[in-house]
This record gives C-alpha cells, sequence and structure tokens, in this order.
C-alpha cells in the first residue's frame, strides 16, 4: 500500500473543508491558533512512518490525553476501577453535568470529562508527582523526550476551569473524587496542554497498534485484555456524542480533542493521527474526520 500517496492526495482534498468549523473558543488560548493547518502522520507496524503537511507543528492534545492517562490508571487498577466510572457512551457533549446527578456521580465513560477527572484523581492517588508521571510516559510511548507542558495553554484551562470544577465538586460530593478538586482539575488541565505533533502522536498510538507493547521499547504496557478494553470505549466513546457518526464514516478506535487532534489506530497494523484546529458542534476537528474518513475507504480497510 503507498500510503504516501494516500495521505498526499487526501491532504490536497480536505484543505477546502477550511473554513467550516472553528477553534476551541472557551479555552481562549486555543481560540488563538491559526486555523487553517492540516497535518496527517501514519506510522505503519513495521515502523514505517509517513507525513504531510503541518506534521512537525506542535499543538495541544487536550482530550487525546484521556487515553494515556486510562492507560496509566488501568495498568494498577483492574477492575475496581469500573466501579467509580461506567464504559457506556453518553450520548452528551464532552463537558456536561445532567447525567451526574442521576447516576450517582458515576461518570458513563472515562473520555467525557468528568470520567477523565475521576481518572485524573485516581492517578494523582497512585502518583507522588502525577504531572511528572503523565509526561514521562506520553514521552516514553512516543519515543520523543522535547515532548512538553504547554503552560500558557494549561494557564488559559485553568482560569477558564468553572465548569470541570463543577463536575469535579459534584462528583466529590457523591464520594467519586479523593483528592483535593482544585488540584485534580489543575493537574487536568496540564494534561490536556500537553504539547506534540502529529508524528508523536502516531507514534504514541503505536502502543495500540501493537497490542498493547511499546515498540520502541519493547515494553509491554497493557495486557491483551486491557488493550481491547481501552481500544473498545475509544471505538464507542471517544467521539462523544458523535461517537457513531465516526465510527460510521471512519471505523476505527479514536479519540480526539479541541485543540483539532484526532488520533486512531487499525490493531496489528497501523496508527495515525491528524490535525487541524477548526472544530465542528461535538468539539471534534472537521477536516480531522474527513481526512480519517477518506482514508479508510482509501487504503479499503477498517476494524469492521
Ligand atoms: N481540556 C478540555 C476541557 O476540559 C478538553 C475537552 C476536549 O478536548 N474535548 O474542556
Amino acid at each position: 500500500m503507498d500510503y504516501q500517496s494516500v495521505i498526499a492526495r487526501i491532504y490536497e482534498e480536505v484543505k477546502p473543508y477550511w473554513g467550516q468549523g472553528k477553534t476551541a473558543d472557551y479555552i481562549p488560548a486555543l481560540a488563538s491558533v491559526d486555523p487553517r493547518q492540516l497535518g496527517i502522520s501514519v506510522a505503519t507496524n513495521d515502523g514505517a512512518l509517513y507525513a504531510v503537511g503541518d506534521t512537525d507543528v506542535d499543538f495541544s492534545i487536550q482530550s487525546i490525553s484521556k487515553v494515556f492517562t486510562l492507560v496509566m490508571v488501568a495498568r494498577h487498577l483492574g477492575d475496581s476501577l469500573w466501579k467509580s466510572v461506567g464504559r457506556e457512551p453518553s450520548g452528551n457533549p464532552f463537558n456536561s453535568l445532567v447525567q451526574l446527578e442521576y447516576e450517582n456521580g458515576i461518570p458513563r465513560n472515562p473520555f467525557i470529562n468528568a470520567g477523565a477527572l475521576v481518572i485524573t484523581d485516581r492517578l494523582i492517588s497512585l502518583y507522588p508527582k502525577p504531572k511528572e508521571a503523565i509526561l514521562e510516559f506520553v514521552r516514553g510511548l512516543a519515543g520523543n523526550d522535547d515532548i512538553y507542558f504547554d503552560h500558557s495553554v494549561a494557564r488559559s484551562e485553568r482560569e477558564n476551569a468553572d465548569r470541570n470544577l463543577a463536575l469535579a465538586h459534584f462528583m466529590k460530593s457523591f464520594g467519586n473524587i479523593e483528592n483535593d478538586v482544585e488540584t485534580v482539575v489543575d493537574v487536568y488541565c496540564h494534561q490536556c496542554a500537553i504539547g506534540m505533533n502529529c508524528t508523536d502522536l502516531a507514534n504514541a498510538f503505536r502502543v495500540f497498534s501493537h497490542r498493547g507493547v511499546n515498540p520502541f521499547t519493547g515494553e509491554r504496557i497493557l495486557t491483551a485484555s486491557q488493550t481491547k478494553r481501552i481500544g473498545a470505549i475509544m471505538a464507542t466513546c471517544g467521539f462523544y456524542d458523535e461517537s457513531g457518526d465516526f465510527a460510521f464514516r471512519v471505523g476505527l478506535p479514536g479519540k480526539s480533542g479541541v485543540g483539532g487532534g484526532i488520533a486512531a489506530y487499525m490493531p496489528g497494523k497501523l496508527s495515525i493521527a491528524v490535525w487541524s484546529p477548526e472544530l465542528n458542534a461535538y468539539g471534534n476537528s472537521v477536516a480531522g474526520i474527513e481526512a480519517l474518513e477518506r482514508f479508510t475507504t482509501g487504503i479499503n480497510s477498517s476494524i469492521f
């Protein structure tokens, strides 16, 4: 398969979609990113890498970080984790509060903000230096020690975090947050503010296409069962209330972020990261989804 010409063609086809979405404006530091950028990186399991467009421009990974923190916590907590967070699509926006009250402070899944805050809370209980541990973990998966926290993005989100603070306080009232709420939201804002580029992200998702093993180090990060479970949650909940449509159009497990990034993978075959900052109404990259739909159509392969 000539992946380079597939993604080069998609790059040209998808550029006309610029102007159809808008950058996340509830985090001011994200609103000021140049919207007309597009990068596509593909990492295949034979070790090759294909890239087109703005693949070396760093961006804020935002909710894609929720996958990495889930991996860190799932490795330690086993099945007890699923008493505190569910694994069903929520059918609601990522930052919604509505289900939490009648579901007794147990978030539907680990990828909506409420669920991710619970995961970050447990991570804080497990690691004495949680921010350092997250950064080190992501650097290790991507094989790049230059990955960093963009402190201006973290600060901007922290100053506009009323909704996430509300979610965390509300869950704490049900006993589903163990640590100080301010600390939980601070760590969460930092994980979302990790700066890395498309190629880093495609590399970091190799752990999933390699079925739980980090191919850079040979270390097994997840068991086959844990890999299956986290992949299943990406496939059913990775795009919030657009998860069904993403499965329909693209057909890969993956995760989006409001920085405009999307990381996805095909088990045993490849990982792919796409970045373009303009978002649709669900908070997912317009050009990113378009590119991924064309990619699985172009290579005539998906998980389905
Ligand atoms: N940091 C963002 C928030 O909490 C992440 C949301 C997202 O990327 N969907 O609102």
